[in-house]
């Protein structure tokens, strides 16, 4: 049985959708606000759908540990959820996250371990596969593979695009960490239309899906160095890569001109977004995310000049 909601958790979800006019490229794209659900970035949603499919599933008790792999955000929204309901969370990341992700999960009251920036997602799957197979008291929450991810961007997100667009969109265009935003929302706006194109966007200097080798880049809680089991149910339509420099540069002007302090992911959005609509007649609806907080990168090179 589901259990009440606390109330902070009952402000996930329901986000606006910005339209963003570039008037240099005479387009306006639309911008899913997710960076104000109440963890800050667009993860909450999925940590919120799975610690309550588990609950409802009896998978969790008072002494469950949930313990995750993540670039960041994925730790700080289960860390919200953990501290909400009572769980306790530890969180695998990697060294290369930026500090203020590792803060925010202790200030939630999270447990976090590193591991080498240099190994990628892989390393701290594997790891948490060996500490799960120790102690029956840890809890899962796979969020590189658990079909959740993205049925609840399938369920939820996708369809709320839809009733803000009040139509179908022209294109859909994101960037992948597991995978789960591009895969769920990309599945239902083709189901609204199935003209709606949907592409990945993905660092220049990390463009595995362009079958490149991934190298370091300054696109926070994106590619990190992993193509995702979940991206395999995606219907994509083409990639888009777009260079550190070029998302820093975005990130930035999303600040000082539209007044929107988000992360360097919602940047590199962006210009893959303003790229796919300058490919399509100028009242094309391209939609892209906004997927967190820019506080969250004061330590990184987005506030290094
Ligand atoms: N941007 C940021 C800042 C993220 O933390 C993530 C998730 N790691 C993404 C984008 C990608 O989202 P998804 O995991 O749904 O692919």
């Amino acid at each position: 049985m589901t259990r009440p909601r606390p109330p902070v958790l009952t402000l996930i979800g329901h986000t606006p959708l910005l339209p963003l006019h570039f008037p240099e490229a005479g387009r306006t794209l639309y911008a899913k606000a997710e960076f104000l659900n109440p963890s800050g970035s667009i993860k909450d949603r999925l940590a919120l759908a799975i610690i309550e499919d588990a609950e409802e599933r009896g998978l969790l008790s008072p002494d469950s540990i949930i313990l995750e792999c993540t670039s960041g955000n994925t730790g700080i929204s289960l860390a919200m959820v953990g501290a909400a309901k009572g769980y306790r969370v530890k969180i695998l990341m990697s060294e290369s996250a930026s500090v203020e992700r590792r803060h925010l999960i202790r200030q939630l009251g999270g447990e976090i371990q590193l591991f080498a920036a240099n190994r990628g997602y892989a390393t701290g799957i594997e790891l948490s596969l060996e500490l799960a197979a120790q102690d029956p008291r840890i809890f899962l929450p796979r969020q590189f593979e658990n079909p959740l991810n993205a049925l609840d961007h399938e369920t939820a997100t996708g369809p709320e695009i839809l009733a803000q667009l009040d139509g179908p969109a022209d294109a859909f265009v994101a960037g992948y960490g597991t995978g789960g935003t591009l895969t769920g929302c990309g599945r239902a706006l083709k189901a609204a239309s199935a003209t709606t194109r949907v592409l990945a966007m993905e660092p220049a200097e990390a463009a595995m899906l362009s079958g490149e080798m991934p190298c370091c880049h300054h696109i926070e809680g994106v590619a990190g160095g992993y193509v995702p089991p979940l991206l395999r149910g995606a219907q994509l339509d083409g990639v888009i890569k777009v260079s550190s420099a070029d998302a820093l540069a975005m990130t930035r002007r999303l600040s000082r001109e539209f007044g929107l302090l988000v992360g360097t992911s919602s940047g590199a959005n962006i210009t893959a977004a303003l790229r796919t609509a300058c490919d399509l007649p100028p009242t094309a609806k391209v939609v892209t995310i906004l997927c967190d907080r820019a506080e969250r990168d004061y330590s990184t090179k987005l506030f290094a000049n």
